[in-house]
């Protein structure tokens, strides 16, 4: 704090004039309580680094500054139909991240993924995976309701993947489970059919990623529900740390 502060600069009327104003800022701390001054050298270099402009913490982005980078997207044209957008939900250092296709109805009009009929299946595979569904991060390739739910459009998905990338390396999760061929598709950047990429782990930026069937097909074929538990088991051995060979070790593990 600058002595100085009673007349708001630098004195000008000479040396008088200085200890006048010195006295003045003195007798002004005495009456605030003030005793002494702590001219230690971590004091005064605390209080240089006040004056120096404020940085961004180092590290990748939150969740919170991705959303608020997505902002009220109009990136894509899917943003003329769309209620409200999708961004993800779930804690922002989830082990396990689920990427589905995109919004349907009920999630375009709630704000929240996976919460119609195909949702509440979902709910049922990770209780019986033994997790809680609070504790896994769910989101999607694109976050706003194509039309009439159809496939979302190349140029779509190009326009939203960047977004679920910085999710996923924000969130660092041990383990991704792509739910649907347009997910799997999309992470991969590949063409693949989804009965050639399921049931074994592939690689997205070094974490273990399991593609599996997409909850509403089971709701068509619940035939394919063995085939989805056998994949989810394999996640579960990667969430307990046994990864696959080739791998990064899990997160904290
Ligand atoms: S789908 Fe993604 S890119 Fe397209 S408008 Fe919505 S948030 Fe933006």
């Amino acid at each position: 704090m600058s002595v100085y502060a009673s007349n708001g600069g630098c004195p000008t009327g000479g040396p008088a004039s200085l200890i006048d104003d010195i006295r003045r800022s003195l007798e002004h701390l005495a009456a605030a309580g003030w005793r002494g001054f702590d001219c230690a050298p971590e004091t005064l270099a605390r209080l240089a680094a006040w004056d120096r402009p404020l940085e961004c913490p180092p590290g990748p982005a939150t969740l919170e500054h991705i959303a608020a980078d997505l902002g009220d997207c109009r990136r894509c044209k899917l943003w003329r139909g769309r209620r409200r957008i999708v961004f993800g939900a779930g804690p922002s250092r989830a082990a396990l991240v689920l990427v589905g296709e995109g919004p349907g109805q009920e999630e375009d009009r709630q704000g929240l993924p996976f919460v119609g009929a195909a949702g509440e299946l979902l709910t049922r595979i990770i209780a019986a995976m033994g997790l809680k569904r609070e504790a896994v991060y769910i989101c999607n390739v694109i976050k706003c309701r194509p039309p009439d739910n159809r496939n979302p459009e190349p140029d779509e998905i190009a326009a939203c993947l960047p977004f679920l990338r910085r999710q996923i390396a924000a969130i660092r999760p041990r383990c991704i489970c792509t739910l649907g061929a347009v997910a799997a598709q999309a992470l991969l950047g590949t063409q693949a059919p989804l009965g050639q990429l399921r049931g074994r782990f592939q690689q997205y930026d070094g974490i273990a990623l399991m593609p599996t069937y997409h909850p509403a097909y089971l709701l068509r074929y619940p035939e394919k529900k063995r085939a989805v538990w056998q994949d989810v088991q394999q996640v579960m051995a990667a969430l307990e740390g046994a990864v696959h060979p080739g791998l990064r070790t899990p997160q904290g593990g």
